[in-house]
């Protein structure tokens, strides 16, 4: 459904992806993983369009949307949960929900408001809460529900976990699972690799701006040596 080949991307004068390539394949979760600072969030900026690539392909349902505005890859269908969050802090959960909702994949069965509250029921109760006084794993839901109304059908999740506590982390890693389940293809970007395994089917490590190992849940596992090579773990 997505796919990376040999993406060259610079902020300014300062290349920071040198040829990075890597795939999702239709229904399926795969994570980008590597240290801080290796390229990932480069790579996601490159993908949804807030970055440029000046060199290589990236192709989202064999089309290439490299080049393409931000607001014109939402709406082939990616819908991004970034980095940090950033929900909008001065609008109710119920504004930061419809503001920007589309049905952008022409789904028979959208998501709607309703349908969102129902996958996360602690958002009915803080409805009328601003964004800012949501606490750090409520924020994440509703930064997940807002990319849920895009009705994308490629969803990318950057650093989902970060600074979440132990129970609430599990509580999202179920809901993508459900969401998983569903058909949904997911691209997880995080460092918690042992909680992701179970939950995804292939990886890619990236390393200085290039990808240096893909394979499934199982090789990532066994190689205890890839940890120590690529992640520092
Ligand atoms: P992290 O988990 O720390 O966010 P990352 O793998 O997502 O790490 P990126 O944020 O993609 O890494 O950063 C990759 C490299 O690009 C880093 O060396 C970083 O210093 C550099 N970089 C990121 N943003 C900019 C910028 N706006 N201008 C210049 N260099 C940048």
């Amino acid at each position: 459904m997505l796919e990376l080949a040999n993406v060259e991307t610079f902020y300014g004068t300062i290349q920071v992806l040198f040829g990075m390539s890597m795939r999702c394949k239709r229904g399926e979760v795969t994570t980008l993983i590597g240290r801080n600072g290796m390229g990932k969030t480069t790579t996601v900026g490159s993908i949804i369009g807030t970055l440029e690539s000046r060199g290589g392909d990236i192709r989202f349902d064999g089309e290439v949307i490299s080049g393409r505005p931000a607001y014109e890859v939402a709406q082939l269908g990616i819908g991004l949960v970034p980095e940090g969050r950033q929900v909008f802090p001065n609008l109710s959960v119920r504004e930061n929900l419809v503001a920007t909702a589309a049905n952008y994949s022409g789904s028979s069965d959208p998501w709607t408001l309703d349908s969102v509250l129902e996958f996360f029921p602690r958002l009915r109760e803080r409805l009328d809460n601003q964004g800012s006084q949501l606490s750090g794993g409520e924020q994440q839901m509703l930064a997940i529900g807002r990319a849920l109304m895009l009705n994308p059908r490629l969803l990318i999740l950057d650093e989902a976990t970060e600074g979440l506590a132990p129970l609430i982390r599990q509580e999202i890693w179920r809901r993508l699972e459900q969401l998983k389940q569903s058909g949904m293809t997911i691209l997880l970007i995080d460092k918690n690799i042992d909680e992701l395994a179970h939950i995804a089917d292939r990886h890619f490590i990236i390393e200085k701006g290039r990808m240096v190992w893909q394979g499934d849940s199982d090789a990532l596992t066994e190689d205890a040596s890839l940890k120590a090579r690529y992640l520092g773990i």
